[in-house]
């Protein structure tokens, strides 16, 4: 893949590349955004931009020796940093590894690229070791810091990088990578997920969801915190704890939406009548809480909390949102 095929991100890709003609390169950048952006192709390009053999500064061939063995993963110069196993930190040893070959020549290419992805994944010992070497480093090297969530970096490392944030692409720029209509809309501008999904699953889960949403409009107050205690307990029992609520979230969105009178935004096109059917009867009230209920439950999501954290904090939302309701009735026990 060239510069030129990259979809999405211009504006973040013009000024790297402004970056690539100049004559010192960064020694540290952050690439922050969503998953499935683009972020870790970007940072492999730039990889072979500063080794290509063939290329003018800001530009690479993609077809040299060092532009294959970049693609390959074999690049001696190009390393990537990321965790032994999925979930699992990277450790101060994995970062210590990194930092022996510092201060050696590149051995085939001419500019050293350490990618580090997820970043946010070093524990403080790692990214503390990582500090020295952002702080001090050698001519012809580069760090660049990948992460969903790069709030979660420790504030030093953040300030020693340039930062960059991707964007999620545009429904537009999405359709390059697929035609499905649900799914292109469901991937929320993540070509990753778009790649990944399983529509079939998808379907069943946004019906269970459904339900749940149509259930929940037409429960009294009291069932209606029932209903909530039993869907994050229905939620932590489920091995697809997350993508459950995540659909719940965005049909919740999409009913938004429709009051909003901006249906051309909704995921679930196919969907639209039940949509505004929920969106017609939801008392104001009833739709507040469980909008509360499922943006706690995202910001959760968003943070990369570990499923165990997310089910104790999921139960305490639950809680809540139970005490908020008896508090709202005091006439009523439960
Ligand atoms: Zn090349």
């Amino acid at each position: 893949m060239r510069f030129e095929d990259f979809i999405g991100n211009a504006q973040v890709l013009r000024r790297l590349r402004d970056r690539l003609r100049e004559a010192r390169f960064p020694h540290g950048l952050l690439f922050g955004g969503p998953a499935g952006v683009g972020k870790h192709t970007c940072a492999l390009m730039l990889a072979k931009a500063l080794n290509c053999s063939e290329s003018a500064p800001g530009d690479f061939c993609d077809s040299c020796t060092q532009c294959r063995k970049i693609n390959a993963g074999v690049h001696a110069d190009v390393i990537l940093v990321q965790p032994e196993e999925d979930g699992a930190a990277i450790r101060i040893s994995q970062i210590r590894e990194i930092l022996e070959t510092l201060a050696l020549r590149p051995l085939e290419g001419t500019h050293k690229v350490y990618i580090i992805d997820p970043a946010d994944a070093m524990n403080d010992a790692a990214a503390n070791a990582l500090l020295k070497a952002l702080e001090e480093p050698p001519e012809d090297c580069s760090f660049i810091l990948i992460s969903a969530n790069p709030q979660a970096l420790l504030v030093t490392v953040r300030s020693r990088c340039q930062t960059y944030s991707f964007a999620p692409l545009t429904l537009g720029e999405l359709r390059s990578f697929g035609s499905d209509e649900l799914a292109l809309r469901w991937s929320r501008g993540s070509i990753g997920t778009l790649k990944s999904l399983d529509l079939v699953a998808l379907r069943n889960r946004r019906d269970a969801a459904l339900d749940f949403l149509e259930t929940a409009v037409q429960a009294k107050e009291e069932a209606f915190a029932d209903m909530i205690s039993a869907s994050a307990d229905l939620a932590r029992s489920k091995s697809e704890f997350e993508p459950y609520l995540n659909a719940l979230a965005i049909l919740m969105e999409d009913i938004l939406y429709v009051r909003e009178d901006s249906a051309s935004r909704i995921v679930n096109v196919d969907l639209e009548p039940r949509l505004r059917k929920i969106a017609a009867e939801i008392p104001q009230e009833q739709f507040s809480r469980i909008a509360d209920f499922l943006r706690t439950i995202e910001i959760n999501l968003e943070r990369n909390v570990n499923r165990q954290m997310l089910s104790d904090n999921l139960a305490l939302t639950a809680n809540a949102t139970l005490e908020k309701i008896a508090n709202d009735n005091p006439g009523k026990s439960r």
